[in-house]
Order: C-alpha cells, then sequence, then structure tokens
C-alpha cells in the first residue's frame, strides 16, 4: 500500500534521474520519514475531520504538501518556485501535493483567475489527479467546517467576541515593548460569546461592530497571539458560496485548519508567516483536544521567497500594471506571470530549471534574472530548429544574377544534430539583409558589406559589395554586388574564398514577412521599488518594440507555440494568440547572449 515511498532516509526518490540537491526542508522530511513520524495516518480519500479519516485505510501518501494560492491573480514566477517545491517534494517522496484555491476572502476571488491558476501549474508540468485521488480543492468548501470549530472554540473558553469598534481594537494591541490592553469583552461568559457569533452569522450585525478573536495572551512578546482575530463579517458576494455566508475566518484561522483537513503533513509557506507559526501550532493543538484532529497535526515550514532582479513578485503590483495599462493584459509577454513567461516563449523545462536551481533558503536575497533566461537558452540550444530572420531589411541587389536563374541553398535544421535533417531555401537576385550589415564607410574592424569587401552570404555565395542606392535624404535603399558563381558553400570551390564576414539573408522574391515583437525588461532598475521607489517608475519605455520582418520561406508553416532559434537574433516564438498558420507573428523569448550582465548596451 505505501511502497512508493522511500523506507529510509536517501532512498532513491521515485521518478527522478538524478537526486535533487538537498536543502533543509529536505532534511526535515527526511527525518520525519525516518522517524516514522506520519505513519498510521488513515486518509478518507477526501478531506475532514478526525472522525472521518480515522476509519479509513492508511494514507497511501507518505507526505502531502499543497500549493494555495489565492486565486485574486494570475500566478507569477514566485509561485513557480512553491510550485516546483511543493509538488517535487511529493514527487520525490512518494507523496502527494494538493491544489487548493485559498479562497476565503470574497472580495477580490474570481472563477478567471481559478481558470488561469490552474492552466498555469498544468502547463509547469504538474497533476493533482491519479486513478486514486483527485486533490484539487477549494477552502470555501470548508465553510461549515471553519464555522464549527469556531463555535466549539466559544464554548470551551479559546475565543470570544469583541463588540469593541475597530477603532478601540486598533488602541490595544500594544507594540513590541509593550503589552496590549485587554479586550472589556474578553472575559464575557462564554454564552453570550456564543450567541452573538451566531447573531453575526445570521446577518444580524453590521460590518465592524463584531470580531470572534482567539483567547490567548495579549501581553505575548509575539504579536500574532495578542488575541488574534479569526472571524469577521462582510457583507459579500463569494465566487463560489454567494451570498451563504456573511462572515468570513481570516487567513490565520482558516489555512492550518485547511491543512488540517487536508491531512498535509508539511505546510511549506514564505518567511514572512515564521511569526504566525505559534498560532498555526496553538490553534491546531487546541482543536485536537476538541476531538477535530488527531497528531500528528501539520508542520508549517518556512522559506526565503523567490526574489528576481528586474521585476516585481506581487499579484498586487502586477494586477496594477494590468489595470492601468502599462502592460497589454497578464499575459503580455513582458510580465513575470506564467502566463506572460509562456506567451514570451518560456518553456515549462525552463522555468523548472531555474526555480530548482535558485536553491532553497531560510534567508531572503536577490536572484540575477539573468538565472531564468540563461535557463531558457539552455534548454532551447537542444530543442529548437534555426531559422533565419531579417529583423531590418534592407535589399541587396546581386547585379551580375542571370535573369531567370532559380538556385536553392541548404542549412541544417539543428546544426549539432545532423540527423534532424537540412532545410533548403530559394536564392534569387534580390536579398532581403540587415540594415547593419552594410556600411558606406566602414568602421574600424567592420568585416560586413562594403564598397569593395567581399562577404559570405551564408549557406550561399561569396558576394562583393560594389556600392549602393540612396535616397535624397542620404538613407541608403539598396546595396549592389556580384557574385561569384563557383563559390558556394558545399561545392568544391568554396574554400577557395576567405573571408571575414558570413551575413544572413533571404530571398526577396520569396521571403515570409511577418510580425515580430521584440522584447526587453520590463524594468530598468535590478530592484525597482528599492529605496521605496514606485515601481512603475523604474519601468523601461523600451520593453517592446514591433517591426516588420523578412522570414525564410519555411517559417510560414509555423504553429503557434513553435519555437526557432533565428540565427545571431535569439530564440523566438510564434506567438501563441496573434500566430496563424500561414501568418506567424513571432516573439523574441531571449537573445542569444545576455545583453544586460555584460555591460555591452
Ligand atoms: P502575492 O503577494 O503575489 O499575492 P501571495 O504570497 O499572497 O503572493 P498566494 O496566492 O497566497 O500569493 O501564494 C500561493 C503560494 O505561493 C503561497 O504558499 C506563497 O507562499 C507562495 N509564493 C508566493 N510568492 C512567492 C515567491 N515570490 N516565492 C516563493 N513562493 C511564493
Ligand atoms: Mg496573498
Amino acid at each position: 500500500m505505501r511502497d512508493n515511498r522511500p523506507s529510509k532516509p536517501g532512498g532513491k526518490p521515485s521518478g527522478v534521474a538524478s537526486p535533487p540537491p538537498s536543502n533543509f526542508i529536505r532534511t526535515t522530511i527526511e527525518a520525519d520519514l525516518q522517524a516514522g513520524r506520519h505513519e498510521g495516518r488513515r486518509w478518507a480519500g477526501h478531506p475532514g475531520v478526525a472522525a472521518v479519516h480515522r476509519q479509513a485505510p492508511l494514507d497511501p501518501a507518505a507526505i502531502r504538501t499543497r500549493f494555495p494560492p489565492e486565486p485574486n491573480g494570475y500566478l507569477h514566477i514566485g509561485h513557480a518556485k512553491s510550485i516546483c517545491l511543493n509538488f517535487g517534494l511529493a514527487r520525490d517522496y512518494g507523496g502527494r501535493c494538493h491544489m487548493r484555491f485559498d479562497d476565503t476572502n470574497p472580495e477580490k476571488e474570481e472563477q478567471e483567475y481559478v481558470d488561469a491558476i490552474v492552466n498555469a501549474v498544468r502547463w509547469l508540468g504538474f497533476g493533482w489527479k491519479d486513478e486514486h485521488e483527485d486533490n484539487l480543492y477549494f477552502a470555501s468548501d470548508y465553510f461549515d467546517a471553519f464555522y464549527e470549530m469556531a463555535e466549539w472554540l466559544v464554548t470551551a473558553g479559546h475565543a470570544y467576541v469583541d463588540s469593541q469598534s475597530a477603532e478601540e481594537m486598533r488602541m490595544n494591541p500594544g507594540t513590541l515593548t509593550e503589552p496590549g490592553r485587554n479586550s472589556p469583552f474578553r472575559d464575557r461568559p462564554a454564552d453570550e460569546s456564543l450567541r452573538l457569533l451566531r447573531e453575526m452569522r445570521d446577518g444580524r450585525h453590521a460590518e465592524g461592530t463584531q470580531v470572534l478573536r482567539a483567547k490567548i495572551d495579549m501581553a505575548s512578546p509575539n504579536l500574532n497571539m495578542r488575541d488574534p482575530a479569526l472571524y469577521r463579517i462582510r457583507f459579500a458576494e463569494h465566487h463560489r458560496s454567494g451570498d451563504r455566508w456573511c462572515i468570513y475566518p481570516m487567513y490565520d484561522y482558516a489555512h492550518p485548519i485547511e491543512d488540517a483537513l487536508e491531512n498535509i503533513t508539511h505546510s511549506i509557506c514564505t518567511l514572512e508567516f515564521e511569526d504566525h507559526r505559534p498560532l498555526y501550532d496553538w490553534l491546531l493543538e487546541r482543536l485536537a483536544e476538541g476531538g477535530f484532529f488527531d497528531k500528528p497535526l501539520p508542520q508549517q515550514i518556512e522559506f526565503a521567497r523567490l526574489n528576481p532582479t528586474y521585476l516585481v513578485t506581487s499579484k498586487r503590483k502586477l494586477r496594477e500594471l494590468v489595470a492601468t495599462g502599462l502592460v497589454d493584459g497578464w499575459d503580455d509577454p513582458r510580465m513575470p506571470t506564467l502566463a506572460g513567461l509562456r506567451r514570451r516563449g518560456y518553456t515549462p523545462e525552463s522555468i523548472r530549471r531555474f526555480c530548482d536551481g535558485s536553491g532553497v533558503s531560510k534567508a531572503n536575497s536577490w536572484i540575477d534574472i539573468g538565472a531564468l533566461e540563461q535557463a531558457l537558452r539552455d534548454d532551447l540550444d537542444d530543442k529548437a530548429p534555426r531559422a533565419v530572420a531579417v529583423l531590418d531589411p534592407l535589399k541587396l541587389i546581386i547585379d551580375n544574377w542571370p535573369v531567370g536563374l532559380e538556385d536553392e541553398c541548404e542549412a541544417p535544421v539543428h546544426p549539432k544534430q545532423p540527423e534532424r535533417g537540412k532545410r533548403r531555401f530559394p536564392i534569387g537576385g534580390e536579398l532581403w539583409i540587415e540594415r547593419e550589415d552594410f556600411a558606406e564607410e566602414p568602421p574600424k574592424g567592420f568585416f560586413r558589406l562594403y564598397p569593395g569587401n567581399r562577404v559570405r552570404l551564408r549557406y550561399g555565395y561569396v558576394i562583393e559589395c560594389t556600392g549602393c542606392d540612396k535616397d535624397a535624404d542620404g538613407r541608403v535603399t539598396a546595396v549592389h554586388a556580384n557574385y561569384l558563381p563557383d563559390s558556394k558553400s558545399g561545392t568544391p570551390g568554396a574554400d577557395v574564398y576567405k573571408v571575414k564576414g558570413n551575413l544572413h539573408w533571404v530571398s526577396a522574391a520569396h521571403a515570409l514577412e511577418a510580425e515580430v515583437r521584440l522584447f526587453d525588461r520590463l524594468y530598468r532598475e535590478a530592484q525597482p521599488e528599492a529605496e521605496g521607489r514606485d515601481h512603475k517608475d523604474a519601468m523601461n519605455p523600451d520593453s517592446k518594440r514591433v517591426v516588420r520582418a523578412m522570414l525564410e520561406p519555411t517559417l510560414a508553416g509555423a504553429l503557434p507555440e513553435d519555437r526557432f532559434q533565428f540565427e545571431r537574433h535569439g530564440y523566438f516564438v510564434a506567438d501563441r494568440v496573434d500566430s496563424k498558420p500561414g501568418a506567424p507573428v513571432f516573439n523574441r523569448a531571449v537573445t542569444l547572449k545576455d545583453s544586460w550582465g555584460g555591460g555591452k548596451r
């Protein structure tokens, strides 16, 4: 029954090729497994209180973790870290990871976000369903359980209804050095609190007039333990429960109960919850005394958030960018959302590699966004077929090209994988080259095209530049050259000519004209919010540029989300929204080299 769990710490995790690097969370889990701490737990196949699980078979999962987003926005790269961690641990230790919507806060939550989150987690490569279990949960399904436990806490003397105004309550919590003041309602009889709690539930009190509070210790050095609020009144429509409830549980109350109902063994969260752990434990201990839960209780473990440079990871701030039109929606390819990264051309593998490689730590720090970009290059270098794109086209006329001559060149689909075959594309008397590849008066060290110089047309012929045409403003409108007919790449004559420049090109008569979107980082500053700055003031005004490019004709067959390396320009993806077969639109996912870190800009 429990055969897929490692019997000893260090036992080979199932389904991974090489064991991932250890970290303090893995060490904790391994110690728990070795001590048999979670053995004997039972699992009814769905969440429930102890009475539900007690009669059920042993839990087939060695550990249970969960990923618990609030559906109030799209997931971002920081969430990816939590997803990789929680689902990864469950996978590696014979456990299960639950997908749980922490939707106890009625005001900001929407079905659109639920759908987007489900899509993002699946896209990243994780699932919560197998032939035995479907671990997709909504905390709002536990509203009855939360409430029942609240009544018990009141009855048992662990909670009371405080009838102070919000204003009065704000005066009382004390400071780090001074204890708080007890509420005058703290010692009201349990019966009276219970009656008030029921009246709150029944909608008989106005918002802000009554609050259910835990009765812990107003002198605790930990502010979270000074009689924290458990339930508040909100006459708000909930995206799933509608107007069935007008009281809603606080996060600190709901979260440990959600974990316990779901048999979570290791509840992994970010560092800012460290000071909340005593409350998490206090609540579950009380509820275990009340018979709601059996031991061992879930254990909260905190780790440092992922903080990549040059972006912000806060749903609230990302929502602000969307709402103010500073970006074109949640899936704008410049956004650090998973929907945006996907549209930008990121692969799930590259994001997982970045998250797993960023380590698990107890100390907050910044991680260079260049590491994410490099993870994508590393992934796509092997996978992406090569293609040619001229992003800033300038006409090249080969004056000695015989009228009517049709010729073809060939190039490898992937230079390091000959088994992937060749691609063929036509060459003719008029080509497109990059404007920057020609200089009428070459700067020092310029190896490309200038009058009198010879270069090779990549995969084609050697040409010699003879001059250029200009318009009235002096802007070059076309370049002229002659080609050397016996110099074609792949023929015996090719090696006779030694040239330094090697230009990419596409045949003007055959080129596929397409929109290409060139993206750069959304923020100019590595830490967009440093020194109390508003992140919107640190935005990069040149983060998006749209060009009409001339592409290798084979790209007409690109399907949405097909990825390519455009030689010299970087990795590109056919936009999953706007690209159509035959009429592709490409996004640049990443350049071939880091142009920020190297100071070359
Ligand atoms: P936001 O401020 O963006 O809304 P949050 O932490 O409030 O973030 P939740 O939806 O509550 O967002 O997060 C779901 C899970 O993802 C939580 O367990 C949270 O700790 C984790 N998480 C969120 N941001 C990060 C991050 N930058 N790094 C690691 N984990 C994160
Ligand atoms: Mg949140």
